[in-house]
């Protein structure tokens, strides 16, 4: 038995350290993966409950590694935040996704995730403006999806961003609300245009009387602020049944569509959306 312990303990170290050279070699691929053109926007759809068609996209980025495959952003992400990466790459990220979105019809609006670094960023305003000017993109049509984890550290200076960032007219939404740190008070310090429920209180919807209580409360924390409420991770019909009773304005999920390539966006745009 003691034997065996020993073993499993070197096994355990042997496959850390298996994991540690992996994250190292994976960061070292992430520099050069913008240079060499391995990645690429996805889009999933956002779609209206009540108008039963589609609004916008969320652009999702991927990673096509030349030996590991699609890599997961839950996996790079991480490490392009952790080594500054994440400005170089969200700025490729916004260029990229206002060049794809300005040839879709003028109503469909489009949907950036902004990680906390590229956020605390000082170029991230410049960004946006080459971006929107580049590729002739409305500002209007532009949304960009911050955390609640802005919120910790320099407040004043995350309002003066954000309210910066509104001026040029885009769009601020709350993503993975209710996830992070909760403190209700920035709500009323900025008005934000959107909030995301997660995904993990949708999935509660069935299993648990506090999945239903929580959207229902988000839904009108958000109505009652005058903020549209979108419900992240949408499977199932019997879960787009209970958020259309509960009024909710969005809803995304693999039921309306997983997230495609841009040339399929607009075969999803004649199937789901306006003209
Ligand atoms: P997120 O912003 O919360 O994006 C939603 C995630 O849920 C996406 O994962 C999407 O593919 C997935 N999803 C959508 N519908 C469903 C569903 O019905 N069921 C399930 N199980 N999942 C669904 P993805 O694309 O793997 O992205 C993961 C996270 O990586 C994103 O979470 C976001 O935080 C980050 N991310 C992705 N692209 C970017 C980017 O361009 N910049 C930054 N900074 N972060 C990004
Ligand atoms: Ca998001
Ligand atoms: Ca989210
Ligand atoms: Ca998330």
């Amino acid at each position: 038995a003691k034997n065996d312990g020993k073993g499993a303990y070197h096994f355990f170290e042997a496959a850390l350290d298996e994991e540690a050279r992996r994250r190292r070699k994976l960061e070292v691929d992430l520099r050069s993966a913008i240079r060499e053109g391995q990645f690429e926007v996805y889009f999933q759809p956002l779609y209206s409950v009540a108008e039963q068609q589609i609004k916008g996209f969320e652009a999702l980025l991927r990673w096509n590694h030349p030996v590991q495959g699609m890599v997961s952003p839950a996996d790079f992400i991480p490490l392009a935040e952790d080594s500054g990466l994440i400005v170089p790459i969200g700025e490729w990220v916004l260029r990229e996704t206002c060049r794809i979105a300005a040839t879709w019809p003028n109503s469909m609006m489009v949907a950036v995730n902004v990680s906390p670094k590229q956020f605390a960023s000082p170029g991230l305003k410049q960004t946006v403006i080459q971006a929107l000017s580049a590729s002739g993109l409305p500002a209007e049509r532009l949304e960009l999806e911050i955390t609640e984890s802005i919120f910790i550290g320099n407040v004043k200076r995350t309002l003066e961003t954000l309210h910066s960032l509104r001026a040029l007219g885009i769009r601020i939404a709350l993503d993975d609300f209710g996830t992070g740190y909760s403190s209700l008070s920035y709500l009323r310090s900025f008005p934000f245009d959107k909030l995301k429920i997660d995904q993990s209180f949708v999935r509660g919807l069935e299993t648990e009387a506090s999945g239903f209580a929580i959207i229902r409360a988000i839904i009108t924390l958000a109505h009652a602020l005058g903020i549209e409420a979108l419900a992240e991770g949408v499977e199932e019909l019997t879960q787009l049944d209970v958020l259309q009773r509960e009024g909710c304005d969005l809803v995304q999920g693999y039921l309306v569509n997983r997230p495609v390539p841009a040339a399929a966006v607009h075969e999803l745009i004649q199937r789901f959306g306006v003209e």
